[in-house]
């Protein structure tokens, strides 16, 4: 359709929680929408996000890079809306889609920020909040990750090690309860328990 796109919120809660999309449902000059669309996202539990202006169909974007459709948001000063997580995730606190743009989400938390830089490959580096537990379990996993090029694959333990040295949040109950366990026995000095609770950490998935 001819209709342009617009902004919307997420829902506060589950994966990706209140981070700012863009899609169909953006009314014209006339006030002509996508109704379905519309509606669509809205049962979603997406929140219009009014204010800023509509955008365009991606398409209208392709040469411009993954951030080019936010850009109209962000020149009419909509760059206050966007959570840090979001900030992180697409590392425009590094380099945002326009030029010196401020985030003032990310502002507020960045003494929290964490960074997690994998050594065995280059095309691995997260940001993340030292409570965003998720993207600390998807490090986990990257480190256990096969590549079948005799890198990553650590065990539980050094990847739960590996983590901690570089300050990354990841939760999953047990992993937490065997770092704790760790430390203490690292601190104690007692080699023989740390090989007990390496091997009970050899459980499957
Ligand atoms: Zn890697
Ligand atoms: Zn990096």
């Amino acid at each position: 359709s001819g209709y342009p796109w617009q902004y919307y919120r997420r829902s506060s809660t589950g994966d990706h929680a209140s981070w700012i999309v863009y899609a169909p449902g953006g009314a014209n000059d006339r006030g002509q929408r996508d109704s379905g669309s519309f509606v669509q996202y809205m049962t979603k539990g997406m929140k219009p996000i009014t204010g800023y202006g509509n955008c365009s169909p991606p398409s209208a974007y392709h040469e411009l890079g993954p951030g080019a459709p936010f850009v109209p948001m962000l020149e009419r000063g909509g760059a206050r809306e966007f959570p840090a997580s979001q900030v992180l995730t697409y590392k425009w606190h590094l380099d945002p889609p326009l030029k010196g743009c401020v985030f003032p989400q990310y502002e507020a938390v960045k003494d929290r920020v964490r960074h997690f830089e994998c050594e065995d490959c280059d095309r691995y580096d997260m940001w993340m909040l030292d409570d965003d537990m998720e993207t600390g379990m998807a490090c986990f996993r990257h480190l256990r990750s096969n590549t079948n090029d005799g890198r990553h694959e650590y065990s539980r333990r050094e990847a739960t090690l590996i983590l901690k040295e570089q300050g990354v949040p990841f939760s999953a109950g047990r992993f937490a309860a065997i770092a704790e366990e760790l430390k203490r026995m690292e601190i104690s000095g007692n080699a023989d328990d740390l090989q007990a609770v390496a091997k009970g950490t050899q459980e499957s998935d």
